[in-house]
């Protein structure tokens, strides 16, 4: 018989510190959005808000991590990470990304890729389908760079990171040595869909970050949160700079021996040209073979 699924099996809590949850949201072994939740004195704050097919994640973190009211703060409009938003009563998300989040968030959109997610299980494909969460007039309130959200001594400071999405942004929590980066800071980065100067411009904006967040700093990133999953390394600082380097590297086309990466969805060489892979340390980058033509 298969398997029921419910919505333990698809959330899990990790406690970092006193105050730093991560809730992750599990599509499959290898699709798991880690979703922050920052415990203050007199509220919590949610950063990002996951693919929105994997239960009613406020209901969750009320039942398991917190009863204070609860402020969501989206790092960037993409649909992994802003769809459970429409759950929380006060949302942020940076302007940049509005524009694209009526047709991103669409629930026939979502479930169209939950099977790459879900890497074919029809059970949890079942599972999710009875359980999306329709985005549809979403709102937000704007949140930018140099934005601080304070509660009692917990400050949370938020650095833009223009790039993977227009509207990306990092939340550093500086006394509790983490810094949530959602996708700007990936051990696999895509700029499958960018160009040359998009990719050297993110070196100066990865550089800022290196500048504003203490080098003994935790990253958790949006996709592979190897520390909190229990496998791999910490992602560390050093993840950041070699990322800087990866991008000065294809800017200035020092990229002999990269290797061609097959297609993640059906018709993305097609659209994008075929995809290569620049690595630097712990960091890895791809580009687009168009972007040198
Ligand atoms: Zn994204
Ligand atoms: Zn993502």
């Amino acid at each position: 018989m298969a398997k029921k699924f419910t919505v333990d099996d698809m959330l899990t809590t990790m406690k970092l510190t006193d105050r730093v949850y991560v809730l992750m949201e599990a599509y499959s072994w290898d699709h798991r959005f880690p979703i922050g939740v920052i415990v203050g004195d007199t509220k919590a704050f949610v950063l990002d808000s996951g693919y929105g097919l994997a239960g009613n994640i406020r209901e969750y973190i009320e039942k398991n991590i917190t009863d204070k009211p609860l402020v969501c703060i989206c790092l960037h409009g993409h649909l992994d990470h802003a769809s459970g938003a429409i759950l929380f009563d006060e949302r942020y998300l940076n302007e940049r990304d509005w524009p694209t989040l009526e047709e991103g968030l669409k629930i026939e959109r979502r479930l169209k890729m939950m099977s790459s997610f879900a890497l074919g299980d029809p059970d949890i494909e079942e599972f999710c389908r009875n359980h999306a969460i329709d985005c549809t007039g979403v709102t937000f309130k704007n949140v930018d760079d140099g934005d601080v959200f304070e509660d009692g001594d917990l400050k949370l400071e938020v650095i833009a990171m223009p790039g993977h999405s227009k509207g990306q942004i990092a939340v550093n929590i500086p006394s509790e040595k983490y810094c949530f980066v959602s996708d700007a800071i990936l051990k696999r980065t895509h700029f499958d869909n960018a160009s040359r100067e998009d990719i050297g411009a993110y070196a100066a904006v990865v550089e800022n970050f290196i500048n504003r967040v203490a080098a003994d700093t935790i990253l958790i990133n949006g996709h592979e949160q190897s520390y909190v999953g229990g496998y791999g390394w910490p992602l560390t600082m050093d993840l950041a700079k070699d990322l800087k380097t990866a991008c000065e590297d294809v800017y200035n086309g020092r990229v002999e021996g990269d290797a061609v990466k097959p297609e993640f969805f059906p018709g993305q060489w097609e659209q994008r040209g075929k995809t290569f892979t620049h690595v630097v340390g712990k960091a890895s980058l791809l580009y687009s073979e168009r972007i040198f033509k």
